[in-house]
């Protein structure tokens, strides 16, 4: 049907109020401030699809404030929301029952100086400080598509709002309006909607190896005193993970008898029963972690991907009209897991070539490559550049990897050769008929019973993330051929999304028109937006789209 819709023009558009997006946006507006009408103010609006700035910001996290201070010397004046200082870094690996501490840690892996935060509050605060710079923040507001005119990118179009499940109109329906930037700045977070079509409409990802990602998943626990010592951060590896997988857990102190525990998984696994949650549940009853948490209560759960490609894995970041900044372009430190430090600088880097671009009034590729230039030049560049093999060392497994990041260290990332993954994610998981012939029944069978007490299933965990969305509106989660789930993928690899999705959202329920087979069933209303299903599934049938914004988790601590 042909529908009229609004059009608003604005000079700037920011899709993601995140720490990238928040950032370019402060900085602008200091840049702009700083040049005494040089630069007319422009119109610069930030659009996000959650219920404020923060309810879909989750990270690990501990913070270097490096870029931070560059961009706001005074920000714990203006009251930057600390839960500590890191006083204690430790890096432990598991077997079953035992743990063996690293006697010290490589400079190039301390949080010397770092602070530990809760990103949600962290994200809160820096919208609050743009808006006083009068930038506007508009959340629930969710973009459904980028516009492209003659290669260039001219816009966005928002949702439209008031559909039912089937797609049709109801009492409230509102069309989406049409938003015209001279430039869109895409700061959306790990996976972006709107970063999926420029890559695939743009010729923005060329020469570049593909993203490779982690699913993280975190909890925040209210603990009994002393439990943790103050300021106290652990990293693990080793079990329960078996060792071809990458990945590791850390618990953070967040002060106040709070603390942090999370988890976080290769995409990249052969093993399709992949399970970042279970993995979180099954870390918590090593005899080390349990003894810090037994007893406390879990009042937060969140999960997110985290793109860890490095380096060689980021996309070309301008285009006429179009700058990528933040998770969205894999700025993200892949030994350390780090990535807010980076958004923060990606986001004052796209702020200042935006400025001169305002300045020429010229947005096109040539004027917006200043982004690119300025990051050639920066410490960001130099800090991915030296963690460029660090992931792609750990292809063969664990023992390897250490042994080529111990190279890395000394070769300032070289290692033996520059290792280059070349497949997506999802190409390395494996039939679960072949993958159980080689590793045994046991790599697949999950043996924990959650007790709801200190273990949790995915629907109690996904209660503590404070998700909802409208449940009268087409599915968020589009799978574009139910057949392949219901037989092709049951039978080749056991419908991994039924594992790796850390909220239940898919399921195989009895399918009562084919006595003894199943079929699948979605709940994306548990959906907490990590994306991992986008990413992981083996048929690439599943698509991510933006759901009626406000929808989503409403993180608190996370
Ligand atoms: Fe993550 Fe997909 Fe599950 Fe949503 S449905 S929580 S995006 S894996």
């Amino acid at each position: 049907m042909d529908i009229d819709r609004e059009v608003l023009e604005v000079d700037v558009l920011v899709v993601g109020a995140g720490p990238a997006g928040l950032s370019f946006g402060y900085h602008l507006a200091n840049l702009i401030g700083k040049s005494e009408g040089r630069v007319a103010k422009p119109e610069v609006i930030i659009a996000e699809k959650g219920s404020y700035p923060g309810a879909h910001s989750l990270s690990g996290a501990v913070l270097n404030p490096k870029s931070l201070a560059e961009m706001m010397p005074d920000f714990l004046e203006k009251g930057f929301p600390l839960e500590k200082k890191v006083k204690d870094d430790s890096l432990l690996f598991l077997t079953r029952n035992s743990k063996f501490k690293f006697p010290f840690l490589p400079e190039s892996m301390k949080n010397d100086g770092n602070y530990i935060i809760s990103l949600n509050k962290f994200t809160s605060w820096l919208a609050e400080q743009v808006e006083a710079k009068e930038i506007s923040i508009f959340p629930e507001t969710s973009v459904r598509e980028l516009l492209i005119e003659n290669g260039r990118v001219i816009g966005v179009q928002t949702i439209d709002l008031g559909l039912d499940k089937e797609g049709k109109p109801k009492s409230n329906f509102e069309p989406g309006s049409i938003i015209k930037a001279k430039v869109i700045v895409l700061a959306e977070g790990v996976h972006g909607s709107l970063t999926k079509q420029a890559y695939s409409k743009l010729d923005i990802g060329y020469a570049k190896l593909p993203q490779a990602y982690l699913t993280g998943v975190k909890e925040v626990w209210e603990i009994p005193e002393n439990r943790l010592r103050d300021g106290e951060v652990i990293h693990t590896f080793g079990w329960p993970l078996p060792s071809e997988d990458y990945g590791g857990g850390f618990i953070y102190d967040m002060g106040n008898k709070m603390a942090a525990i999370g988890f976080a998984v290769g995409l990249n696994s052969p093993n399709p029963t992949n399970d970042p949650h279970y993995y979180l549940q099954l870390f918590k009853t090593h005899p080390e972690i349990k003894k810090i948490f037994e007893g406390g209560k879990m009042l937060h759960y969140g999960a997110k991907t985290i793109p860890e490609g490095g380096f060689f894995s980021m996309p070309k970041l301008y285009h006429d009209g179009l700058l990528i900044i933040g998770d969205s372009a894999g700025f993200l430190n892949s030994q350390k897991l780090k990535g807010i430090h980076l958004a923060i600088k990606s986001g004052m880097m796209a702020a200042e070539a935006v400025f001169d671009a305002l300045e020429k009034n010229d947005f096109s590729a040539a004027s917006l490559k200043g982004f690119e230039t300025r990051f050639e030049s920066s410490w960001a560049r130099e800090e991915l550049y030296a963690v460029r093999n660090f992931h792609a060392g750990f292809d063969d497994g664990l023992l390897m990897g250490l042994v080529h990041s111990g190279l890395q260290m000394v070769t300032r990332g070289g290692g033996l050769f520059n290792r280059r993954e070349t497949l997506p994610d999802h190409k390395h998981m494996m039939f679960l008929e072949e993958f159980t012939a080689r590793k045994g029944q046991e790599a697949v069978t999950k043996n924990l019973k959650y007790d709801n007490l200190y273990t949790f299933d995915k629907l109690t965990d996904v209660f503590r993330s404070g998700t909802k969305h409208e449940e009268d509106q087409p599915p968020h989660l589009v799978i574009s051929d139910y057949d392949i789930c219901n037989n092709k993928c049951a039978e080749e690899y056991g419908n991994p999304c039924t594992h790796f999705c850390p909220a239940q959202v898919y399921e195989m329920i009895d399918d009562e028109s084919r006595p003894g087979r199943k079929k699948m069933k979605l709940t994306p209303s548990n959906c907490v937006h990590c994306k991992t299903c986008d990413i992981a599934d083996p048929y690439q049938i599943i698509t991510w789209v933006t759901p009626e914004g406000g929808g989503g988790p409403n993180y608190t601590n996370l």
